[in-house]
């Protein structure tokens, strides 16, 4: 073994055996040297009462009661209690403490004591250090919100502060989680054989339904790079490559509106294999998933359902159910219409979810939901209840429509029993069944039916390969263009492509979008025809992705692969919504990076290197 040094507070220790393969040796790899401590502020216990210590940090609190001086010393890997005593310290050392304030930074050095009061929520609370000496390493302002978990600092101001936010343990522990996982995926797929495979940022629009992010370029004045939307076009090229088994932890651009869940740049697991079916790959990226979920989270899942589109959206009303709870879609045309009620009668759909154990709801209640579904962003024109009484009696908003017998088949069909509370909703087919998700959804919240802790993974599969956009009337790819046909819907591609499915598939965890591919196109003449249905003339097919298409005259083999978001994943993991605390630095809502202050202007001269004249009026005063 060697010793490379490495910085000047670091060695890392290479084992010989392993250096022809360019592996650290895991166990003895990497040792860090602490120069300016002994120990971090997460480390000691009792079996460390008598050493001498010398600790780093930030003060997070100062607690001063005269004669006796406490201070919370915090670092990245946890809190300690430094205590001083004003008779037994030093008359210097115990006026420096007084002009002391949170966030400095300090060295202290002292004896490890036990605690008199112990403190059971920390894992050092059994001890303090009995301070001797202490040195101020730096200043720092009073912050602008406090450093603590639950912090009085609003959105805005925490973006603006990041490395003040990135200090408070809840972040920290939820960048350690990223960490880790990001770690439990390389490993996976390096055991499977996957090469980390690293694809330009500077490429050109690569179709993935969004807007591109474009550069301009200064060498080729007029011309513009474009941010990928993902790697998409250059992991088919490597498998035209032969590289078999690609993937990469990579950024990805797409300039879209925001929501919780999306982010202007963003990280995806890209993949991407040849000679695979598309059960190969399910069935190596469910291992992933099983293997995160164990190794990570401890949980063991079964084999994941999978569900068709078809099925997902009659049953769910969406492509991406979360199924950790029932309140399945009961249709109910048959028994509904044609009983004067002129509402369902002139429905597409009449469809209902039965909330359990709902039956005794007030009217405030369900005049509350009535609102929900209401709601602009929703949409519904109005809800229909019916209760099921203890009694076996049914109440219902229809009453002067429906009798008992036909709410009580309405009952039987949804499966429900006494004391449960059937909602039903009406209209064209696709609308009403995306209103009754989000009913079912927010159901499946009031009654605590979903348990950020419980995993339920599945496969959505047999997406339809277009769908129709009524403003361009054109067909668009509901996946992206490279997507291939089912075999059997081959010919339909030609004669009503509105009906073609594909080999495509989304992993869904949780009602949450986790990652979407498909089994590729790789036969010239096929991806020729399918650019066509999507509104390409030759030309235009050419000129953007000729390179690809002349890749497929040179052995295509059969591929195909999928991208999970990296972001989505790890806050599932961490149990969170929103993306935006797992991601170090992170834009806000309106796509600005509050902190540095992008998007900003650029100076003139920049612009003129780049043959660009602004033409916008406010911007352009800006510049002058
Ligand atoms: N490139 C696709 C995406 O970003 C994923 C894939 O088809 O592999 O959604």
């Amino acid at each position: 073994m060697v010793i490379f040094p490495q910085t000047h507070h670091s060695k890392i220790f290479i084992n010989f055996a392993d250096l022809d393969q360019y592996r650290i040796d895991p166990a003895l790899s990497i040792k860090i040297n602490i120069m300016l401590r002994t120990h971090t502020c997460g480390e000691l216990r009792t079996e460390h009462i008598n050493t001498e210590v010398t600790l780093n940090g930030w003060i997070q609190r100062i607690r001063d009661k005269g004669a006796l001086v406490w201070i919370d010393l915090r670092d990245r890997y946890g809190i300690t209690q430094l205590l001083f005593k004003e008779e037994d310290t030093e008359k210097q050392l115990f006026e420096k403490l007084r002009s002391l304030g949170r966030e400095y930074v300090i060295s202290a050095t002292g004896n490890v004591i036990e605690r008199e009061s112990k403190n059971p929520n920390i894992p050092t609370g059994d001890i303090e250090i009995k301070v001797s000496r202490l040195t101020v390493l730096n200043k720092s302002e009073v912050p602008p919100f406090t450093i603590e978990d639950d912090t009085d600092g609003g959105e805005e101001l925490r973006m603006k502060y990041r490395y003040l936010d990135l200090r408070r343990m809840p972040l920290r522990k939820n960048l350690e989680l990223r960490h880790r996982m990001s770690i439990a995926v390389r490993n996976y797929l390096d055991k499977e054989g996957f090469f980390e495979i690293e694809t330009p940022y500077l490429i050109k629009s690569t179709p993935e339904g969004a807007r591109d992010f474009v550069v301009p370029s200064r060498m080729h004045q007029g011309e513009f790079y474009a941010l990928p939307q993902s790697p998409q076009t250059f992991k088919q090229l490597l498998m035209v490559a032969g590289y078999d088994r690609y993937y990469q932890i990579v950024k990805c651009f797409r300039d879209e509106d925001l929501r919780a869940d999306r982010q202007p740049e963003f990280t995806q697991i890209d993949c991407e294999m040849a000679f695979v079916s598309q059960d190969d790959v399910l069935r190596t990226f469910e291992g992933m998933t099983r293997h995160l979920l164990k190794d990570i989270k401890g949980v063991d899942v079964n084999t994941f359902p999978q569900m068709s589109y078809d099925d997902a959206m009659q049953r769910f009303g969406s492509d991406k159910p979360d199924i950790r709870f029932g309140m399945e879609f009961v249709e109910l045309n048959e028994l509904a219409q044609g009983k004067g009620f002129n509402v369902f009668d002139s429905a597409e759909l009449v469809v209902g979810i039965c909330a359990p154990g709902c039956g005794e709801y007030s009217r405030k209640q369900l005049d509350a939901l009535t609102d929900f579904v209401r709601k602009p962003q929703i949409g519904a024109k109005g809800l229909v209840y019916v209760k099921c009484n203890a009694d076996g009696s049914y109440k219902s908003s229809v009453d002067k429509f429906y009798g008992q017998d036909d709410l009580q088949a309405w009952a039987e069909k949804a499966g429900a029993a006494a004391g449960d509370l059937l909602l039903v909703l009406s209209g064209d087919t696709h609308a009403t069944r995306k209103q009754l998700n989000e009913l079912r959804l927010h159901m499946g919240d009031t009654l605590g039916l979903r348990d950020p802790k419980v995993f339920k993974p599945l496969w959505v599969v047999d997406f339809p390969l277009l769908e129709w956009d009524e403003d361009s009337q054109r067909f668009h790819a509901m996946h992206h263009p490279f997507t291939s046909p089912k075999k059997e819907d081959m010919e339909l591609l030609h004669s009503d492509p509105g009906k073609v499915r594909a080999n495509a598939y989304d992993l869904v965890i949780n009602g949450v979008e986790i990652g979407g591919g498909s089994i590729r196109i790789h036969d010239k003449e096929v991806q020729k025809r399918m650019f066509t249905v999507l509104g390409f003339t030759d030309a235009e097919a050419q000129s953007q992705f000729g390179f690809l298409m002349n890749a497929f005259e040179y052995g295509a083999p059969p591929h195909g692969g999928i991208a999970l978001g990296f972001d989505r994943l790890v806050a599932l993991f961490g149990g969170q919504d929103s993306i935006r605390d797992f991601i170090a630095f992170p834009k806000n809502n309106a796509g600005r990076d509050v902190m540095i202050d992008s998007p900003s202007i650029i100076a003139n001269e920049q612009l003129d290197e780049l043959g660009l004249k602004l033409d916008i009026k406010n911007k352009q005063d800006k510049q002058n």
